[in-house]
């Protein structure tokens, strides 16, 4: 007589799909009934890349506003976050974007702080996606709720209300105050490309104290992220949650 042999490896095989399942099925029915809207954020440069340097790095404000902002939205039941990069590391900026683009992410935020050798020159500015991209509209209602947001700070509100295009003409960064006339020139690879509203936020100049003072310590940074969460809320029609709950 022929005795058969257990095999216990496909027996533990069974076993382990029987009690991954129900987990598996869970996960996919939670990731199908998702209805929280994805907000991606970009802290702008990282890595390698220090970005401008002043009374504090660029990137230590980027990465400080958006590690606040993510945690505000996360706390928020209308919203779920994706980070363009991973905050304690650089990403090309075409990574970033694509990143946007593959988790389908309803609106972006890249976040950066502005330098010049004038120590005087001071402000927030925002650039949304310029007129004759697909999402400029909404890009430009984003722009201006984050700048009436931003604006509360006692900020200054440099251009138009706070609102420029940028655009790039012979590789030199033009910014184009959106009642002149407007170049046909690509603008910044995170406000042309996301396939949904995108902004780009030069929250205040690092290489001036009092803006750095207002919006670039790690309690500026805050500040900051609290309008960004704001104008975010207001953007979809959402109400705040407290940040104390
Ligand atoms: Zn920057």
């Amino acid at each position: 007589m022929k005795r058969r042999r257990i095999r216990w490896g496909r027996i533990v095989f069974i076993l382990l799909l029987l009690t991954l399942l129900p987990v598996g099925g869970r996960w996919a029915w939670e990731k199908l009934t998702d209805t929280r809207i994805l907000i991606a954020l970009d802290a702008g440069h990282g890595g390698n890349d220090p970005g401008a340097t002043g009374f504090v790095d660029e990137t230590f404000l980027t990465e400080t506003t958006v590690e606040a902002l993510a945690e505000l939205l996360e706390h928020d039941p209308s919203y779920r976050v994706l980070l363009c990069r991973e905050l304690d590391e650089g990403a090309d900026v075409n990574s970033r974007w694509r990143k946007a683009n593959a988790h389908h992410a309803e609106l972006l935020l890249s976040v950066h702080g502005n330098s010049s050798e004038d120590p005087a020159a001071a402000g927030f500015e925002v650039y949304p996606s310029p007129p004759g991209r697909q999402y400029h509209e909404e890009s430009f209602r984003f722009a201006s709720l984050v700048a009436d947001r931003m604006g509360e700070t006692g900020i200054r509100l440099r251009g138009e209300g706070g609102i420029r295009y940028a655009y790039y003409i012979d590789n030199v960064k033009n910014l184009v105050d959106p009642s002149a006339e407007l170049p046909d020139a690509p603008s910044f690879a995170m406000v042309d490309y996301p396939e949904c509203p995108a902004v780009l936020a030069e929250q205040c100049f690092v290489t001036n104290a009092d803006d750095v003072a207002l919006l670039g310590t790690e309690e500026g940074c805050k500040t900051a992220a609290w309008q960004y969460y704001l104008a975010i809320c207001d953007f979809f029609g959402t109400l705040p949650q407290s940040p104390t709950q």
